[in-house]
C-alpha cells in the first residue's frame, strides 16, 4: 500500500482554523501547490507547495466539497 512520505496540516491564514491533514506517499516527482478555501470565514490557506504525490483528509466537522485543479489546486471544504 502507499508509503507516507511526509505528514503535514494546513490551516487558515485568516482564522487559523485547522482545515485539513495531508500526507506525501511517494517521493518526490512533481510539485503540487495547493490553496484551501475556508468554510469558517471565507478566506484561505496559505498557499501550500508540495514535493510529491499527495493525499488530503479534511479535519473533523469538514468535509471535501471541491477540487479545482488548474496551477494551483484549489481545494474547497464544507461544514457538516
Ligand atoms: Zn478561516
Amino acid at each position: 500500500m502507499n508509503n507516507v512520505i511526509k505528514k503535514g496540516t494546513i490551516d487558515c491564514s485568516d482564522c487559523d482554523k485547522l482545515l485539513l491533514d495531508y500526507v506525501v506517499t511517494d517521493e518526490h516527482t512533481n510539485t503540487s501547490k495547493i490553496r484551501v478555501e475556508c468554510p469558517y470565514c471565507g478566506g484561505s490557506s496559505f498557499l501550500i507547495t508540495i514535493d510529491g504525490p499527495y493525499r488530503i483528509c479534511p479535519v473533523d466537522n469538514l468535509v471535501l466539497k471541491n477540487v479545482e485543479s488548474s496551477d494551483i489546486q484549489k481545494v474547497i471544504l464544507e461544514k457538516v
